[in-house]
């Protein structure tokens, strides 16, 4: 599943234009964004977040999204082998084939106002999504996504039916998980929401071995009201 797509990284992909249309200048479409994929990428299998071909990541310049090839593992990521698509999902440049979480990642841009999405298969989120429905509030942290987490019902990877879900679990979040399957955060760019899917998984994992050795508190909401009062005074 999801295995290493053989295609050579330098064989351009049917339909594949190196013209730049669209960036100006004659230059590799959103350069600069795919060059942070490869970053980000890199971070995401280094500090443990993602393992082999697991987890996708993109990011959105106007009406563009850089996206991970399907199959390739993250800290694999090369700029050109990242796939260029429009927000209708026609791949416009790119030496490989965009990630099966396509049809996830383009739900999400058209439903917020995000940036950047990320995706992963993190274990503490995959604990906690394939057990509860939602991650309550245990660390006032949790507001930084929204609060309470949602876990977006199970669907097979890569469908549209997962995309619904995901979008839906997303509303008015920074992030969602996904059941049985793992975590995804969005953010103003991919630094933004590598540090959501790394605080979702923090947390998930606070909430895990908290209750290995009893019930957690729960944060009420009037715990929270004064978090965020406290906040705005700076
Ligand atoms: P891709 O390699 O196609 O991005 O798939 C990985 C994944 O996480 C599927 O949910
Ligand atoms: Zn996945």
């Amino acid at each position: 599943m999801n295995g290493e797509d053989v295609r050579g990284e330098d064989r351009p992909a049917p339909g594949d234009r190196s013209d730049g249309g669209g960036g100006g200048g004659g230059g590799m479409r959103l350069a600069r964004e795919r060059e942070e994929l490869c970053e980000i990428g890199r971070r995401m299998v280094e500090t443990g977040l993602v393992l082999g071909t697991s987890g996708n990541i993109s990011v959105r310049r106007g009406d563009l999204v850089a996206v991970s090839p399907g199959g390739v593992a993250l800290d694999r990521l090369t700029p050109a082998g990242c796939p260029v698509l429009d927000l209708s999902g026609t791949v416009l440049e790119g030496t490989r084939k965009p990630s099966s979480e396509t049809p996830m990642h383009l739900a999400i841009y058209e439903s917020t106002g995000a940036a950047a999405v990320v995706h992963t298969h993190s274990q503490y989120a995959v604990v906690v999504s394939s057990t509860m429905s939602e991650l309550p509030p245990i660390h006032y942290n949790a507001l930084l996504l929204g609060g309470l987490i949602r876990v977006a019902p199970y669907a097979t990877y890569g469908t549209p039916e997962l995309a619904a879900h995901v979008r839906a679990a997303l509303e008015g979040k920074q992030a969602a998980l996904m059941a049985n399957h793992g975590a995804v955060a969005v953010g103003a760019g991919l630094e933004q929401a590598l540090e959501g899917a790394s605080l979702l998984e923090w947390l998930c994992a606070v909430y895990v071995q908290a209750k290995m050795i009893g019930e957690p508190h729960i944060l009420t909401d009037e715990e929270l009201i004064a978090v965020i009062e406290r906040a705005a005074r700076g």
